[in-house]
Parts: C-alpha cells; sequence; structure tokens
C-alpha cells in the first residue's frame, strides 16, 4: 500500500478546503471500501481526510422530512423508529447489505460511493476502463455474470454495488453536496451518471465535493407502503445479483401511486420510470404488474451469462408489487 497521510476534518468546510488544496487527497468515511481498494492498489490517495467526526445525526424537519448526516453509521440508520416506520424500504435495504460488523462502520456518505465490485476493476493486472481510461473491457467476453444489463455501454458494464442507493432512488432522495464555493442538493438521478465513453467517473462529483447529508421528504402514505427485496448467492453478507425498491399505494383496485428502482443492473440505482408510467392508473394485478416490468426490461442488453437477471429483476419486480397490494401467491386479492 501507498504511504499517505491522515487526518481529521473538524467542520464540512474545512475538509472541502482540505482536498481543494491537494489534488491527491480522498475522503475517508468508514474506510470499508476505500481502504480495502488501497490495500488492492487500485485506489492511491496520499493524504486521507476522515470526515467521520462530521455531523452524524438524523433531523426533523416539522412536516417530518429528514435530514440524515453524511457519518451517520449505516446500522444506527437502520434502526431509527422513523426510518423503519416511514420508509421502510430503506431500512430494509440498510439490513440487507454486508454484515453488521460493516454496517457498523460503513456511513451513509460513503455507502453512496461505494465502487464497484467488478473483478476487472478490483484487480490492478487487468485491463480495466473505469481503472485505467482506454485500457479496455475485458468483462464482455469474460466474467460478467454479476454485472449489468441497463445503461452499460462499450466501455463498461459494471454495475454499482449499493442497496441502500436503490432503496433512496425509490425513495426520491436528495444527496447535499459541499462544493468549494456553494452548497448544492442532487436528486438521486441527477448524482450518479451512466459511464458513457468515461466509466471512470460513477457520479456527477467533483474532487472536494463533499457529501453532507440525504434528505427524505416528509413521510406519505406511500413512503410508510415501501418495501425492497434482494435476490444474493447466500442467505447473508452477499451483494445484490437483483434487487427491487417499491412503493404503491391502491385504491379500489387501481394504482394511484408507485415507486419502483432496481438494484444490481445497472451502473446505478436504476430508477424504473417506464415501468412506474405503465403501472399507474392501471389495475393493480400481477398481469398488470409483469407487462410494465416486460416495457422497462425491453431496454436490457443482457450479456450471455447475465440474461438470468432479466427473468430475476421481472419476477422479483412482479412479486414484490404484488405483495404490496396485497395480492397471494395464487394471485388473489389478500
Ligand atoms: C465483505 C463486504 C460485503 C459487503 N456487502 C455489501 C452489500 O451487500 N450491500 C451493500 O450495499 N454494500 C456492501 N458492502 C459495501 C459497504 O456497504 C461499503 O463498503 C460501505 O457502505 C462504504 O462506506 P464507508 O463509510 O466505509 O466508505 P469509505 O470506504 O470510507 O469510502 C467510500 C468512498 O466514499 C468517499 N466518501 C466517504 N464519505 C464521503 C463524504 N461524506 N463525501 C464525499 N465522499 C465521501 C470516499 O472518499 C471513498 O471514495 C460490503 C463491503 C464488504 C467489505
Amino acid at each position: 500500500m501507498r504511504e499517505f497521510a491522515y487526518e481529521r476534518s473538524t467542520s464540512a468546510q474545512d475538509a472541502v478546503e482540505r482536498l481543494a488544496a491537494d489534488p491527491d487527497a480522498q475522503f475517508l468515511g468508514g474506510g470499508t471500501n476505500l481502504v480495502d481498494l488501497m490495500k488492492l492498489g487500485v485506489a492511491r490517495p496520499g493524504r486521507l481526510v476522515d470526515v467521520t467526526g462530521l455531523p452524524a445525526t438524523i433531523e426533523q424537519n416539522e412536516d417530518g422530512a429528514l435530514r440524515i448526516g453524511a457519518a451517520v453509521r449505516n446500522s444506527d440508520l437502520a434502526v431509527d423508529a422513523r426510518i423503519r416506520r416511514d420508509h421502510p424500504a430503506l431500512s430494509e435495504a440498510l439490513l440487507a447489505g454486508a454484515s453488521g460488523q460493516l454496517r457498523n462502520m460503513a456511513t451513509v456518505g460513503g455507502n453512496l460511493l461505494q465502487r464497484t465490485r467488478c473483478l476487472y476493476f478490483t484487480d490492478v493486472s487487468k485491463p480495466c476502463n473505469k481503472r485505467e481510461p482506454g485500457s479496455g473491457c475485458p468483462a464482455r467476453e469474460g466474467i460478467h455474470r454479476d454485472l449489468g444489463i441497463l445503461g452499460t455501454s462499450e466501455a463498461c458494464v459494471a454495475t454499482h454495488p449499493s442497496d441502500m442507493a436503490v432503496a433512496l432512488a425509490a425513495l426520491d432522495a436528495t444527496v447535499v453536496v459541499q462544493g468549494r464555493s456553494a452548497q448544492r442538493r442532487l436528486p438521486l438521478s441527477a448524482f450518479y451518471r451512466l459511464p458513457g465513453d468515461d466509466p471512470t467517473r460513477d457520479t456527477t462529483l467533483e474532487h472536494g465535493d463533499l457529501i453532507t447529508a440525504v434528505e427524505l421528504p416528509a413521510p406519505t402514505e406511500l413512503s410508510r407502503s415501501s418495501t425492497y427485496r434482494k435476490a444474493r448467492d447466500r442467505a447473508s453478507y452477499a451483494f445484490a445479483v437483483g434487487s427491487v425498491a417499491a412503493a404503491l399505494v391502491v385504491a379500489d383496485g387501481v394504482v394511484t401511486q408507485v415507486r419502483l428502482a432496481f438494484g444490481a443492473v445497472a451502473p446505478m440505482p436504476w430508477r424504473a420510470r417506464v415501468a412506474e408510467q405503465a403501472i399507474l392508473g392501471g389495475p393493480a394485478t400481477e398481469h398488470a404488474f409483469a407487462a410494465a416490468m416486460d416495457l422497462e426490461l425491453s431496454a436490457a442488453q443482457p450479456l450471455p451469462d447475465n440474461a438470468f437477471k432479466v427473468d430475476l429483476t421481472r419476477s422479483l419486480g412482479v412479486s414484490t408489487l404484488a405483495r404490496l397490494a396485497g395480492i397471494d401467491e395464487q394471485g388473489a386479492q389478500q
């Protein structure tokens, strides 16, 4: 591992200034991803600015909207009573991620910015356009079973690994970013970016931009009726092979509100807006949910070994929505 300087920051402004002064510096959250990447030689910062001392509180506005500090630990967020009651998809997604020990270290800011688990990215002996621009992407012809089917490009088929971010996408969360001169608020869809021909950057952040918080809108009937389902190779302690965050409100058999996002299929949490549009205003039936999933997934461009993700995501989506609609496994309304 390359030698590096370590500093603890005392305020958001201080943290941003420290990075502005050093293009070789990086923020450090819980270190559960960055330190691993440093050990592997994938990340080689000369200076780490520890931001875990910045506000780790969950503040509530008068209307019930929540501002979650970037340094809040994943385990604390998962068990917060307001999150469990008003935004259950987020609590469930967090608890489905990693292990108890990791969640005790991992922070909200770090979780959003964790890097892909594509093994060509984490192995410095292999080419990877995301790690080394222009070096190539052997994943298309090589090992891509866990990689993307939506939003990928010729240059990169890596997926974003966070469970938490998928729930945040469905819950219409906003990321608060402190830049050198100003603070800005970015909806998840404007926070992450697709790879195109430059897969090196996962987000729209610039060097020195600090995530200070994530905001969740005031709770509604829709957010309270949300859930997260994750398919993985082992029952615990494994990244998703596919996942779905969904929220649904049904009145008189008709869908009046819906939110849907997929995980482990794209370079970012994939908000399924095409499916949402198809479902909204229609009957709350498995048939309608399946047709909507097919519409969304018609854009999929699977590779030979990950084509199963189309079917997997389709069934996860249909069964999750059906459960929220109160339809039992035989298709009858409960
Ligand atoms: C064995 C294992 C299994 C795992 N399984 C899962 C899983 O199933 N699901 C899942 O979602 N995750 C999983 N993870 C990943 C884990 O959730 C992430 O490593 C963790 O969330 C990263 O948070 P951190 O605070 O440790 O980030 P760090 O490792 O400290 O940082 C990650 C990145 O974020 C940047 N950063 C940190 N804080 C800020 C900030 N405030 N502003 C700007 N930049 C910042 C850092 O510079 C770095 O680039 C697993 C990890 C391991 C090791």
